[in-house]
């Protein structure tokens, strides 16, 4: 992965803004401070509920830090760096929720068609499909993702002698690597017919190029290929499109699992022909732990075999449920059960404040400053960008950022200054470098790897979180819709804090 040079475009915006705010440098608060105000899409932070400092700190070992005590600081705001994890509750939410509680209160069964706020329950899956997809019968909304990974799979993996095997990325999120290990085991086809692909050794990022020449060289065996868009650990958005070509060019079903894709990056899942998708909806979409999910279709696929259940029949003959099947058009046909109604409107909660977003830059406009990807999300993939750019360039300027490009498989002397030398504490950034390469989620990972865990529960105790991966990863994410630039900035200090505290406890 070469190393980006410091002269791409987001340089190029935070340089002319820093010498417009009048601030000393990146790392001055007032230069953070310039740039929230002048955020177009500041004012969506407002609708979500943002966990305070004394919550986060909670529990976390301390190191000398103030914790946060009686007297105000533990009412700050927290750095929530951790939406990829979980993404925060809109304040909305909870209104929507007593809504339709209060519907079921006083209208029980009724509610299904007759519902007094106009979300009768039979149709609910109505009120967010449009926010979901330009094609809206190409998506559904329903079940759990890994749930959804397996409805997907017993449709499109269908092995035979010659084409059998599956392709995904190595370190896959386990649930899915345990989905694909397990419709081979349905078959019985032997687990040598999963086929993970791992980065070059020494690399943290999946070259296109091999997973090119891979599904060149193997695609006629291959069954499926189902890569995470953008990976769960490393933060790679692969290049879907080119993926997508060079599967269907061999004759592969080709899937993405979009969990740490959907709301974070743009995606033209239709344009780019992918067979199949499926995400959760409780990461970037902010519909609350364990919240209903998605999948999409093509509608290429509209014969395709399939799990049967009543939500996916007909709508106009479903409750005179005849003994026959009527398949519903479109990925709607996919559903089977009906879907649960509070966890659909807690994802509605979330995806108003994505259109409004969405309505914030012009699309034309989005679309040309953003990339030639997609453009559903607009302004905000445009403030993602500069969001995730400003904390790369803070982290990278650290005495304990360990230039990946620069040292690997070159003598030491380039990468290493005195200080960091003498306690040997550093971290590199495993998540590409090139914003086209990856969402807003930073991977940083540490070097002891012993430090990591020693560092987090630090930065807890400074009220930033992150989200672990053990042994040796921190993610970092800070999302557009209700992050700030002040949050990364106050993220980048407390980290360079923690790693000069972890260097004089080893010193000593
Ligand atoms: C978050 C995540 C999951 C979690 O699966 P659930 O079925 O929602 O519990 C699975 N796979 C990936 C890639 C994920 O990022």
């Amino acid at each position: 992965m070469p190393a980006r040079h410091n002269t791409g475009p987001v340089e190029t915006r935070l340089a002319r803004s820093l010498s417009a705010s009048g601030a000393a440098s990146l790392a001055d608060s007032k230069f953070a401070t310039y740039l929230d105000q002048n955020d177009k899409l500041a004012d969506l932070r407002a609708q979500f509920s943002i966990p305070n400092k004394r919550t986060v700190c909670a529990s976390t070992p301390g190191d000398g830090a103030a914790p946060p005590t009686g007297t105000g600081d533990g009412e700050q705001e927290s750095v929530y760096l951790a939406g990829n994890s979980l993404g925060l509750m809109p304040k909305r939410t909870p209104e929507l929720l007593s809504q339709e509680l209060q519907v079921w209160s006083t209208s029980g069964v009724l509610g299904h068609t007759d519902h007094e706020y106009g979300r009768p329950w039979v149709k609910i899956d109505e009120q967010v499909t449009p926010f979901l997809a330009e094609i809206q019968s190409e998506v559904a909304c329903m079940g759990t993702l890994t749930g959804n990974l397996h409805t997907l799979f017993t449709s499109f993996y269908q092995p035979t002698p010659q084409r059998y095997k599956i392709m995904y990325e190595g370190k896959a999120f386990p649930s899915d690597s345990y989905a694909f290990a397990s419709h081979v085991a349905l078959h019985d086809y032997p687990p040598s017919s999963l086929l993970p692909v791992y980065p070059r050794e020494g690399e943290h990022a999946i070259r296109t190029e091999d997973i090119l020449r891979i599904i060149e060289e193997e695609g006629d065996s291959i069954a499926v290929i189902c890569f995470g868009a953008v990976q769960y650990y490393s933060g790679q958005w692969f290049d879907m499109e080119a993926i997508t070509k060079a599967g269907r060019a061999k004759g592969c079903i080709v899937g993405f699992d979009c969990a740490h894709a959907v709301g974070n990056v743009p995606l033209k899942l239709h344009d780019w022909g992918v067979d199949f998708a499926c995400w959760c909806s409780y990461k970037y979409l902010n519909a609350g732990p364990g919240g209903i999910a998605g999948l999409f279709v093509h509608e290429r696929w509209e014969d395709r075999k399939r799990l049967h259940g009543w939500w996916g029949h007909d709508k106009a003959t479903r409750f005179a449920m005849p003994s026959s099947y009527t398949p519903l058009p479109g990925a709607a046909g996919w559903q089977f059960s009906n879907p649960s109604v509070l966890d659909v409107v807690a994802l509605l909660a979330s995806l108003q404040i994505f259109d409004a977003a969405a309505h914030v830059l012009p699309r034309e406009l989005a679309d040309g400053h953003v990339s030639p990807r997609g453009h559903v999300l607009g302004a905000l993939r445009e403030k993602s960008v500069d969001l995730t750019g400003y904390l790369e360039m803070l982290l990278r300027s650290s005495k304990y950022y360990r230039d990946l490009s620069s040292s690997e498989g070159a003598d030491q002397t380039a990468s290493t200054s005195a200080s960091t030398a003498a306690a040997g504490v550093t971290f590199t950034i495993i998540t590409p470098l090139d914003p086209a390469q990856r969402g807003c989620q930073l991977s940083l990972l540490f070097e002891p790897v012993e430090s990591m865990d020693w560092i987090f529960d630090r930065m807890r105790s400074r009220g930033v979180l992150g989200d672990e991966r053990r042994p040796g990863v921190i993610r970092f994410a800070p999302v557009p819709l209700y992050n700030t630039y002040s949050d990364a900035l106050r993220a980048a200090q407390a980290l360079d804090e923690c790693l000069a505290a972890y260097e004089s406890r080893e010193v000593i």
